[in-house]
């Protein structure tokens, strides 16, 4: 419970004046790249806790120590709040992320990503001692029509195609007045599509490659939206877990800077779909239309996070796809359970 992930929080604390390790709250902890970031964190001697309202999260998936830190509450709860001032880094990844179903759900999605996101950022404010924020945004936030490979600044108010990316632009906004107006340090990394091992398929608001390993070990047809003609910078999870703790470390302020994490190239759904099938096997592939709210191309410009924060990805899409491959095999031959 929550509780006892505080008072494990304050005895971290305790000890670290002697230690002297970092310390790091993950929000979304259960969930996909939470998860992966706070293996990743322990595994590098942090004192961490992870937050999690387990909304859409999957502790089972994790293995311990990883989940033991991992206290169940709702990241905007007092408890969690009240930790901030703790921490050197909070690292906000909680949010409810699926853009269809921020179309169907505007209200309620603007609730959690936005409304809860003040008041966290709002109570590092007032701590007293103020954690850098490390808050995952989007490439959602770009829309269609920006120029390829896409810098930051091509983000225009307006152009958000989704309740979700209006909502983590929204977001980064915030972050810039905080930091313009109180001094609270940030950065918002926009991730490009994620993917990777423990990211699960079996709902209907699924990333591409994990709908598609699911449906496929299910023995179910796999969809396509659209002519599959669609690109996208897909970015491996662990690039996405070493841009996280670069922004962490950086030396300098970082003073809400927008930076874009994802590998700088692009793919089309129908390469996948031919990657996977020259490995899998035959393929059955079902068209369906498109989502609302998706946005066609997406390929990062990295440079600037480059120059920032030191970030180059290291595991390319391909490799990636196999890795993910190889933990989607394993959990089903485990039973697929979560
Ligand atoms: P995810 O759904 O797997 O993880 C989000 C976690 O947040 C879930 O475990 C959920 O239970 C938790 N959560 C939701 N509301 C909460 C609340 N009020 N309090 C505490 N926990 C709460 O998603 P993910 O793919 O791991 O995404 C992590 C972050 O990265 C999100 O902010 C998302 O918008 C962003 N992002 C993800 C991608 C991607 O491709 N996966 C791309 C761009 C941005």
């Amino acid at each position: 419970c929550w509780r006892s992930t505080v008072v494990a929080l304050l005895r971290c604390v305790r000890s670290i004046n002697v230690e002297n390790r970092k310390r790091a709250i993950v929000t979304g902890a259960a969930g996909f790249i939470g998860g992966h970031l706070l293996e990743r964190l322990i595994s590098l001697g942090w004192d961490v806790a992870g937050v999690d309202d387990m909304s859409a999260g999957h502790p089972e998936l994790l293995p311990n120590p990883v989940r033991s830190l991992i206290g169940t509450a709702d990241f905007a709860s007092a408890n969690v709040l009240n930790a901030v001032g703790h921490v050197d880094v909070v690292f906000h990844l909680a949010a409810v992320p699926r853009v269809s179903y921020s179309v169907e759900h505007p209200l309620e999605t603007h609730r959690t990503n936005y409304d809860k996101t003040i008041a966290l950022i709002d109570s590092i404010r007032l701590a007293h001692r103020r954690p850098r924020i490390v808050m995952a945004s989007s490439s959602s936030v770009y829309g269609d029509g920006v120029p390829l490979p896409t810098a930051e600044e091509s983000a225009c108010l307006f152009a958000q195609l989704s309740p979700y990316a209006m909502q983590k632009l929204q977001c980064e906004m915030a972050l810039r007045m905080y930091w313009q107006l109180y001094g609270v340090d940030s950065v918002a990394l926009r991730f490009f599509n994620v993917f990777g091992p423990r990211q699960l398929g079996s709902s209907p608001y699924a990333q591409a490659i994990a709908a598609w390993l699911t449906a496929y070990h299910e023995g179910r047809n796999l969809r396509s939206d659209g002519d599959g003609e669609q690109q996208r910078d897909m970015c491996y999870v662990s690039n996405v877990v070493d841009a996280c703790i670069a922004a962490a470390l950086a030396p300098d302020k970082l003073c809400a800077k927008a930076l874009n994490v994802g590998c700088g190239q692009r793919v089309s759904n129908n390469a996948i779909l031919a990657f996977l099938g020259e490995r899998l096997g035959s393929l059955t592939v079902e068209r369906a239309p498109v989502r609302p709210g998706d946005v066609r191309i997406t390929h990062a410009d990295i440079s600037a996070a480059r120059s920032v924060i030191g970030y180059v990805p290291t595991v390319d899409i391909w490799d990636g796809i196999a890795r993910t491959m190889a933990w989607y095999a394993d959990h089903y031959a485990c039973g697929g359970v979560g």
